[in-house]
């Protein structure tokens, strides 16, 4: 799989970097009709320095997997590229110093659908802070970076680890942004 090489591996534009291990930029074909943007890498994906490696991953894996789609045909990234300690929400100065990679990456693919994973994300990249089951499943017309893009939001897939019903959520959103994008996969079993 292609990395983007937006984030320079000694990278201290914020105070993450004193803590993590590997930075984690996205990765995925360089050019990608649907993007996947999850809030920040955990332990698995500080170690590897690859985003969604562990247990949120191979949720991620699977929804697409059940819909036809391999994962290395998708671009995956997070907000931030390093790992906060303890896996803490991502601080407002830590994202902004990164805003820039992100949005080097949603240049260099240029998507036309945006999956949000998660609470923090559809908060920080749609202004969204309300419940996340108002607005699951939803296609927002948004400006991300400047690109105009439609955005679903799905549940974070570490949220679907215990909840089957959270994971059927996550994959029926996950059907609706492939849709959205054009990419055929199969449908949900
Ligand atoms: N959770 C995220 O939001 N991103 C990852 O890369 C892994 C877990």
């Amino acid at each position: 799989m292609k990395k983007a090489q937006t984030v320079p591996a000694n990278c201290t534009a914020c105070r993450l970097s004193g803590t993590r291990t590997n930075v984690v930029p996205g990765n995925g074909p360089s050019r990608s009709k649907i993007l996947f943007i999850g809030e920040a890498p955990g332990r698995d994906e500080d170690l590897r320095g690859e985003p969604f490696v562990g247990s949120a991953g191979k949720t991620l894996n699977q929804a697409l997997a059940d819909l036809g789609v391999s994962r290395e045909d998708v671009y995956v990234t997070n907000i931030v590229k390093c790992r906060p300690p303890g896996n803490r929400r991502p601080a407002r100065d830590e994202i902004d110093a990164c805003v820039g990679y992100l949005c080097a990456e949603v240049h260099r693919a240029g998507p036309s659908v945006i999956c949000l994973l998660g609470q923090t994300v559809a908060r920080e990249l749609l202004g969204h802070n309300g419940k996340m089951s108002d607005i699951v499943g939803e296609v927002v017309d948004a400006k991300i970076c400047g690109s105009d893009v439609k955005c679903v939001v799905a549940y974070h897939p570490a949220a679907c680890l215990y909840r089957r019903a959270n994971f059927d959520s996550f994959r029926e959103s996950i059907a609706m942004g492939l849709k959205l994008a054009g990419i055929e996969g199969g449908r949900p079993q």
